[in-house]
Parts: structure tokens; sequence; C-alpha cells
């Protein structure tokens, strides 16, 4: 797994931030049966999506034009599932957006 650092803008709330970015990872063997991914693949979860650490923006790219999620992200209910100690912040930062997703 390659994994290299980056500054980057958000592009929501502007802030600067230093983000690791995954380069390569590759995979040898099958998932496990509970179909989390084998070796590299697994811990590369962690730097699949970036989050910002200014306003909590959650994305594959930080930089990334975010269209009009302003609103979105600083609504009371993704703070609060970026921010629920019931779960890992890796597990928020992939649930919180995925709000945008399905509604909920
Ligand atoms: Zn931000």
């Amino acid at each position: 797994m390659i994994v290299f650092p980056e500054e980057v803008t958000c592009a929501l709330c502007g802030a600067s931030s230093k983000q690791q970015v995954l380069a390569s990872a590759s995979a040898f063997g099958a998932p496990d049966l509970d179909t989390r991914l084998p070796g590299a693949l697994r811990k590369a979860t962690e730097y699949q999506v970036q989050e910002c650490p200014a306003c909590g923006y959650c994305a594959q790219h930080l930089s990334a034009p975010a269209g009009n999620l302003k609103s979105f992200v600083s609504d009371m209910r993704y703070r609060a599932r970026l921010e629920d100690p019931e779960s890992p912040r890796l597990a928020n930062r992939y649930q919180a957006p995925a709000r945008e997703r399905d509604g909920s």
C-alpha cells in the first residue's frame, strides 16, 4: 500500500489540512467470510474518505467541487452521525455522508 501526505483545501469551507492520500493498494486472497476486504485493501479504507478538520465535511476528495452541501454538512443530524461516540470515527466518516444518499 502506498500512501502519501498532501495539503488539501476543503471545497466546502476553504480550510487547508494535511490528508493522507492513497496512491495504490494491492490485495492477495479472498475476502473474509464476513465480507471484509483482504490484507492491504482493508487497511486502505482508512484513506478512502477524507475528513475536513474544520467543518467536518467528508468526501473521497475534499478538494473536489462539493456542490450545495454546506447546509447538509452543518445540519445537526450530519454532525451527530459524524460525532457518534458509539461507533469508530472511521465508520462515522463513511456513514455521515451516506445520509445524503439514503435520506435518513
Ligand atoms: Zn471544510
